[in-house]
This record gives structure tokens, C-alpha cells and sequence, in this order.
């Protein structure tokens, strides 16, 4: 697999107040598929649009429960907020 450096990937979180869930995104140029819609980020969790950068398409996953866990723990113990 060649390495693209027009791909990256990231934890970011939902916005939303319902859901909040921490999930992993991968960044793809848009070129590289038509089955996506670019700029577009849907949250695995509740399915909410997020829009990112429109020369790009985004693949979110959920994250594994441990890395969910994780990701949170190092979250709370960082910054406090309610
Ligand atoms: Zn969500």
C-alpha cells in the first residue's frame, strides 16, 4: 500500500449534546471515491452530519470500547467540564 500523505485520521468527537461519543475519522482526498459525499462527516453513533472540508471525504468509525473508554479517561483527566 503506497503511503498517501492526503490521508490522515483522527478521534473527534459529536457535537451534538445528545450524543457527545468520541469516534475515528478517516480523511480521504475526494478524488479517491465518488461514494461519499465530500465534506461530509456522519457520526456512527447518532448519524449526524458534521461538515469538514469539501475537498475531502471523511469514513468515520466507532471506536472499540476500550479505546472509547480510553479516549475518555484521558479526556476527563485533561481539562473539566461538565
Ligand atoms: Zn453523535
Amino acid at each position: 500500500m503506497p503511503n498517501n500523505p492526503n490521508q490522515s485520521h483522527g478521534i473527534e468527537r459529536c457535537p451534538s449534546m445528545l450524543c457527545g461519543r468520541p469516534f475515528q475519522v478517516n480523511r480521504f482526498q475526494a478524488s479517491l471515491s465518488a461514494r461519499t459525499t465530500p465534506g461530509q462527516i456522519t457520526c456512527p453513533h447518532c448519524g449526524l452530519l458534521i461538515s469538514g472540508p469539501s475537498d475531502s471525504i471523511f469514513l468515520a468509525h466507532a471506536l472499540l470500547p476500550s479505546e472509547e473508554v480510553a479516549f475518555l479517561a484521558k479526556e476527563t483527566t485533561g481539562t473539566a467540564q461538565t
